[in-house]
């Protein structure tokens, strides 16, 4: 198979390093050169690594808007208007509105996305089928199921287990599979009782004190953090200063689709802005790339050879500016993005 060479402004490696000149060279769906320099006759572009998605829960993108200005309690909890709905809706309705949410990760970039999702077997079955029409795309996702009744075998079905909250029951997890809990949302004083549950990562943390992301730290336990839905909620936002300072290995997600887009662009925009003073945009870049893609095990993130050639190209002078980081951060989605996903182009603006 031929391959593809581009060159221009990039960030390269784990460390995403910004060149002014750089290269890509993909063939068979992976990265097999990249480096500082110039390919004659390659085709110029500004280049970045295609997002992972570290949280979402696209099974209710069919419920957009549905709990506008309601409190997180009501719309979110266990018998709450987003798990009613969801009980009461046809399979069509939820898998359409998952292909549309699909679609719109596609248009912004996102390459991988784990997913929390509901329902048990049967909701885990509903995401599988959303997802078979993006097989062509090289779109893939890892499924975090829960079960749907006390005693439900459904994590031989998915990727592990997405925990609702510390009440949640706990289970007898078979090893291998990982296991997250949404911790820390609503209140502060939540996380010893998580960690009970062994996880192996947490979602959220936005409410925790000090002294638990302290004890998160002291565990080496990876972070999610999903900025624009706890500010849909009014929750305290997540202290992100705090958590690097910390050292703790931070990823974004977008959480709730009924909520906010999966528009990671969107997503670390909203980050960044709202840390400007006390983040780096670099920082905020890696919770989008290298930071989940290492989470999640999978090989992309990064511009680095062998890397699956997961990459999101812009006209050659979008990154050619005082800040290459912040304009990624703060210009992608004002963009003409041209997405490439396992060497193939799977959108054009
Ligand atoms: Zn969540």
């Amino acid at each position: 198979m031929e391959n593809q060479a581009f060159t221009g402004p990039m960030f390269i490696g784990k460390g995403l390093e910004f060149v002014k000149e750089g290269y890509v060279v993909v063939e068979n769906g992976k990265i097999i050169d990249c480096g500082e320099g110039r390919i004659s006759g390659a085709k110029k572009h500004s280049i970045i690594p295609a997002f992972v998605n570290a949280h979402t829960h696209i099974a209710d993108y069919f419920l957009r808007e549905k709990c506008l200005g309601m409190t997180l309690e009501a719309a979110c909890a266990k018998r709450g208007v987003k798990n009613n709905c969801l009980s009461c809706a046809s399979d069509d309705a939820i898998i359409d509105g998952m292909k549309s949410a699909i679609f719109e990760m596609i248009r912004t970039g996102t390459c991988c996305f784990n997913d929390f999702r509901e329902g048990g077997i049967a909701g885990i079955s509903l995401l599988k089928k959303a997802l078979l029409y993006f097989k062509y795309k090289g779109m893939r996702a890892k499924i975090f199921g829960r079960p749907l009744y006390f005693g439900e075998n459904f994590i031989d079905d998915c990727d592990g287990y997405g925990m609702r909250s510390i009440k949640a029951e706990k289970i007898k997890m078979r090893l291998g599979r990982s296991l997250g809990i949404h911790v820390c949302e609503s209140k502060h004083g939540e996380l010893e009782k998580a960690l009970e549950f062994k996880p192996d990562f947490l979602v959220h943390m936005n409410s925790a004190t000090l002294e638990e992301l302290r004890k998160a730290a002291s565990l080496n336990m990876p972070i999610i953090i999903c900025p624009r839905s706890n500010a849909y909620f009014g929750l305290k936002p997540a202290d992100i200063p705090a958590m690097l300072e910390e050292g703790i290995d931070l990823s974004l997600g977008t959480d709730n689709a009924m909520t906010n887009t999966v528009s990671m662009p969107s997503e670390m925009e909203y980050a960044y802005r709202a840390n400007m003073k006390n983040v780096s945009a670099k920082d905020i870049l890696k919770m989008g790339t290298v930071n989940p893609a290492k989470l999640f095990g999978w090989n992309c993130g990064s511009i680095e050879k062998g890397k699956d050639a997961n990459i999101i190209l812009m006209e050659d002078n979008f990154l050619k500016t005082h800040d290459p980081y912040a304009t990624a951060v703060l210009r992608l989605q004002a963009q003409k993005l041209e997405i490439m996903f396992g060497g193939k182009f799977v959108h054009y603006y």
